[in-house]
C-alpha cells in the first residue's frame, strides 16, 4: 500500500473492526472527504461509479467486499443488500444466510491464505465505532507471524501482502465457496 493511502481518517476510531474500506475518486475518502451519497454501502451495492470498492461477490441477499485498507490480507466484509442499521431487523432467513456466507468465507480464506485464526464480528452504532451504519460483518484472518493484537486496536498495521494479488485470488475463487451452494439456500 502506498504511503499516501495509509493516512488516518478524520475521526480515528480505536476498535477492532476499523474502517478504511473504500476509496472515492483519488482517495479523497482517506483524507476525510466523504462521498456525496447517503450510504456508501448502498452505493457499492448499486455499483455507483463515484465509489471505488473491492466487491468480490454479490447475489440476491448479500454482497462481499475486501477491505481496501485491511488489517490483514483477506479482510472481508459481508453486507446485506437491504439497508438495515440493526442486526435484529434482519429477517430470520437473511440472518441465517449471512451467517452461512460468513462461514463459507472463512473456509475460503483458510484454503487460500492458511490463517491461524479469525476475528469475526461487527460494530453497531456510532458510539461503538460503526462509521458506516449499514450493517455488515467483518472477517479478519489472523496469522501467527503478526506482531500482536495491539496493532489491530491501534490501526497501525502495515500490510505487506500485495492487495491486487489478494483481490484477484479471492475474486477468482469465492464463487466456489459462496456461490456454489447458493441455490439450495434461497
Ligand atoms: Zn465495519
Ligand atoms: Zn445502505
Amino acid at each position: 500500500m502506498a504511503p499516501e493511502h495509509s493516512e488516518q481518517p478524520e475521526q480515528p476510531e480505536h476498535n477492532l473492526f476499523h474502517h478504511h474500506l473504500l476509496a472515492v475518486g483519488k482517495f479523497n475518502y482517506a483524507k476525510g472527504e466523504r462521498p456525496n451519497v447517503d450510504c456508501i454501502f448502498c452505493g457499492v451495492r448499486d455499483n455507483n461509479p463515484d465509489i471505488t470498492s473491492l466487491k468480490v461477490y454479490e447475489d440476491e441477499r448479500v454482497f462481499i467486499c475486501l477491505n481496501l485498507y485491511p488489517y490483514n490480507p483477506g479482510h472481508l466484509m459481508v453486507i446485506p443488500n437491504r439497508h438495515l442499521e440493526r442486526f435484529e431487523d434482519l429477517s430470520g432467513e437473511d440472518r441465517n444466510y449471512m451467517f452461512q456466507v460468513v462461514m463459507d468465507c472463512q473456509k475460503m480464506l483458510q484454503d487460500l491464505f492458511s490463517p491461524t485464526g479469525f476475528n469475526v464480528g461487527y460494530n453497531q452504532g456510532q458510539y461503538a465505532g460503526a462509521s458506516i451504519r449499514h450493517i455488515h460483518v467483518h472477517i479478519v484472518p489472523r496469522y501467527r507471524e503478526e506482531l500482536g493484537f495491539i496493532d489491530i486496536i491501534g490501526a497501525t498495521k502495515i500490510i505487506v501482502e500485495n492487495a491486487d494479488s489478494v483481490f484477484n485470488k479471492v475474486k477468482a475463487r469465492i464463487g466456489e465457496y459462496v456461490g456454489s451452494k447458493r441455490s439450495e439456500r434461497l
